[in-house]
Formats: structure tokens, C-alpha cells, sequence
């Protein structure tokens, strides 16, 4: 399918994706559209970046017209699980951009923010709710929601919902849903555990994949930077000075590393924000709008907080760690690259993250191309291994590391280096 005309959509939804300026389907649109307007079950393997969001959303507002009925209290037609609140309110704000010729109501229920506004809005009638799973199910208990007529179910970023521990928020919640409706699931990765998920809640489902090279992740230029732990603030500020970042998100693996590097960043005049769950909602927001305007051109999030930010024109994605979980390094780079745009992701790693550099090269079975600087560590590029072609010192340290060439790679001596000394 090389054009939205090939699609059954009615005019009010054909025209929000010509206003959208969307000409052609992604690859996965192309191929889980067709499925989910006839009514099958569809697991779509796509990550983010690659248009997965339109993929469902398109579908199901089409569903809607298709299938007229009276909207009920509390009650919706379509329910979206999402791992996080970023995310619920930006699949609500697709359904307002694609459906914004239609007149149904949409709503994103979230935690972090006084219920007050959500039970208000639930004592109208809803088609549609884009949930986070903890929410949804305090609002149930409450009977602020019933979900007994839902007739679609979405399960986005599945195996972000599972890594984030709602599994069992899922089951519970998956008893009080009808057997008979369209299930929906999205994941950036296919796993054994996404596999008995899908055999759980759908039927018969048809698979759907984009291919790394298919989706915005195989236009990603990605490269490893080989450095000490202690130098990566020092390489952060120069990757942030040379490498012509307009926009980049920094991934830190705790919210005091995202605090500290912006302190370290703002005394040397490279102002950065922090994103991460110990600000508030309000306060997250206006980072998030921010950095959307352009006025923050450096964000240092947490994965738990970055996760489902849509900003477009992210040139760079920063891995100050290497993620425990490859498929986190996946969902991150995504963040880059979107919509066919290029990106660059460069990842910070240490000896010590040697082997978690391994498992991301084998999740995306490629090597990610080394890149030389001034903090090069062949330390940490021999995988924490002190080299057994270099004599130790006295002090037991290495005297120079194995082809370091120009670059010093004096692990045990720099420790101390402090943030000013360049
Ligand atoms: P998603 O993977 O859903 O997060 O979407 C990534 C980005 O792609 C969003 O900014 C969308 O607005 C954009 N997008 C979605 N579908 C298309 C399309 N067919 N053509 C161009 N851009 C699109």
C-alpha cells in the first residue's frame, strides 16, 4: 500500500491524514491497517518511531463510525493500555489529530495526578480511553470505569508494560473484559513473555513485524564511545560542544546521575534539564514543552520518565550507560530518527558495561561502529580487561593500553580527575 487512498477510511479521517502531512503509510501501517479494519486480532512488532501509533488509532476511529452507538458513562468502546502517563497522553493527542473531524470523546487516565479531573470527565460519556494500567484499575475499583462493553482493546508497548511490573494489573483487569472484541498488541521486541501474553489475550492473531532496517531504527547512525566512568561527564560536554547536537536526550540509569550531570553541565554554561520521576507532574510538563519548543536543547532522563516522548527532531540520543536490558538501548535510540528523519545514537561504555554492549550488538545483530575521542579508554574497549601485552607499574596499574596509539587509557590514574580538569 503506497498511498492512504488505498484504505477504507470515511472523509473526516482522510482529511485529518492529508492535514497531518502524512502522504504515504509506514511499513507497519501498511500492514497492520488492513488486518485491523477486518476485524482481526493483530501483535505488531514495530518500535517506536516507526508510525505504530497511527497503525491502531486510524483503525479503530474507522471502527467507531463503522459501528455506530449511543457513548455510555464510565464506559468506553476502546481501551488503550499504555506503560506510561507520557505516553497516555500522547496516543490521546493522536486520537485528537486523527478524529478531530469526528465528535467522539477521548480520555487519558493517568496516576501522579489528583483523580479529581478524571472521575469529572468519566461522568460524561466516552468512546475511547487511553489508560496506565495502576489508574485504570484504582478508577475501576471505584466503579469510576467499567469496561464490560469494551469492544477493542490495545496493549501498546507490551513489553514496556511487563518490564514495568503491570502484568498482573493486566490479568486482573483482562477477567473483567468481554471475551467477544478485537485485541490489539504492539511491542518493540518479541519475547517469550510477549509470546504468552498474545496467547493469552488474543485470538488467532495475525503477526505483523517491521524489520530494524524496514523501521526508523536502521536509519539510526550508531556508535560506541569507549570511555572510563569517571571521564563520561568530560565526554558528555564534549559530544554536547562538537558533535552539532540541536536536540539530544541523555539517558541515565537513577534520577540523582540526571541531577548531578545538570549541575555539572550548567558550570560549564551547557544549560540541560532533568527529567525524571521525583518532579512533579506540572513541573515535567513544562520540560517536556521545553524542550518540544526547542528552548532546552539537552534533556537527562531516566528510561522510566523518557519513555513515549514524541518530540520530533531529536538529532541525538546519548546513552550515558548501557542499559541492563538491550531492549531498553532499542526503545531509547527510537527516540531519534522518527519518522524517517536521520539520527545519531551514541553510547557511553565502560569496562565495567562491557558485556551489556555484547547483548545489545546481538538483540540488533550488528556491531556498533567505534568511535575514537580524546577520553578513549582501551580499557574499557578490551571489555574491563587489563591488556597482557602491557606490563603493570608498580601501583599495579596499566602503563598504556593494548593499540591505545594517541589515546591514553591510564584507568586507575585518572579516578580522581575531577570535572574541571580538561
Ligand atoms: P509513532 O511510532 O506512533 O510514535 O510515530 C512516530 C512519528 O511518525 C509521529 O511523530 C507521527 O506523527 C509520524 N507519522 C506517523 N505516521 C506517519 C506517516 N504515514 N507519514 C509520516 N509521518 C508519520
Amino acid at each position: 500500500m503506497d498511498s492512504f487512498s488505498g484504505f477504507p477510511f470515511a472523509t473526516p479521517i482522510a482529511d485529518a491524514i492529508k492535514e497531518a502531512g502524512y502522504t504515504t503509510p509506514t511499513p507497519i501501517q501498511a500492514q497492520a491497517i488492513p488486518e485491523i479494519v477486518k476485524g482481526r486480532d493483530v501483535i505488531g512488532i514495530a518500535q517506536t518511531g516507526t508510525g505504530k501509533t497511527a497503525a491502531y488509532v486510524l483503525p479503530i476511529l474507522q471502527h467507531l463510525i463503522n459501528h455506530p452507538k449511543v457513548p455510555v458513562r464510565g464506559s468506553p468502546r476502546v481501551l488503550i493500555l499504555v506503560p506510561t502517563r507520557e505516553l497516555a497522553q500522547q496516543v490521546t493527542e493522536s486520537f485528537h489529530t486523527y478524529g478531530k473531524h469526528l465528535h467522539f470523546t477521548y480520555l487519558a487516565l493517568f496516576g501522579g495526578v489528583p483523580q479529581g479531573p478524571q472521575t469529572h470527565a468519566l461522568s460524561k460519556a466516552v468512546e475511547v480511553i487511553v489508560a496506565t494500567p495502576g489508574r485504570l484499575m484504582d478508577l475501576m475499583r471505584q466503579r469510576f470505569v467499567q469496561v464490560q462493553s469494551v469492544e477493542l482493546l490495545v496493549l501498546d508497548e507490551a513489553d514496556r508494560m511487563l518490564d514495568m511490573g503491570f502484568a498482573d494489573d493486566i490479568r486482573l483487569l483482562a477477567s473483567d473484559l468481554p471475551d467477544k472484541r478485537q485485541t490489539l498488541l504492539f511491542s518493540a521486541t518479541m519475547s517469550t513473555r510477549i509470546a504468552a501474553l498474545a496467547h493469552n489475550f488474543l485470538t488467532s492473531p495475525v503477526k505483523v513485524t517491521v524489520s530494524a532496517e524496514n523501521s526508523t531504527i536502521g536509519k539510526i547512525a550508531q556508535s560506541v564511545m569507549f570511555v572510563d566512568k569517571e571521564d563520561k561527564a568530560l565526554l558528555l560536554k564534549r559530544v554536547l560542544d562538537t558533535d552539532n547536537v540541536k536536540r539530544a536526550i541523555v539517558f541515565v540509569p537513577m534520577k540523582h546521575v540526571a541531577d548531578r550531570l545538570v549541575m555539572k553541565l550548567a558550570a560549564e554554561k551547557v544549560p540541560a534539564e532533568a527529567l525524571h520521576s521525583d518532579k512533579t507532574q506540572a513541573m515535567r510538563t513544562q520540560i517536556m514543552n521545553d524542550f518540544r519548543a526547542g528552548k532546552t536543547r539537552v534533556l537527562i532522563a531516566t528510561d522510566i520518565a523518557a519513555r513515549g516522548i514524541d518530540v520530533d527532531d531529536i538529532t541525538h540520543v546519548i546513552n550515558y550507560d548501557l542499559p541492563k536490558d538491550p531492549e531498553t538501548y532499542v526503545h531509547r535510540i527510537g527516540r531519534t530518527a522518527r519518522a524517517g528523519a536521520a539520527g545519531t545514537a551514541i553510547s557511553f561504555c565502560s569496562g565495567e558495561e562491557r558485556s551489556l554492549l555484547l547483548a545489545i550488538e546481538k538483540l540488533i545483530t550488528k556491531k556498533l561502529t567505534v568511535r575514537e575521542h580524546k577520553y578513549h579508554s582501551t580499557f574499557a574497549q578490551n571489555g574491563g580487561v587489563m591488556s597482557h601485552a602491557k606490563p603493570l607499574n608498580a601501583a599495579g596499574q596499566k602503563a598504556t593500553g593494548r593499540g591505545g596509539g594517541k589515546t591514553n587509557s591510564n584507568h586507575l590514574a585518572r579516578k580522581n580527575k575531577n570535572w574541571k580538569q580538561k
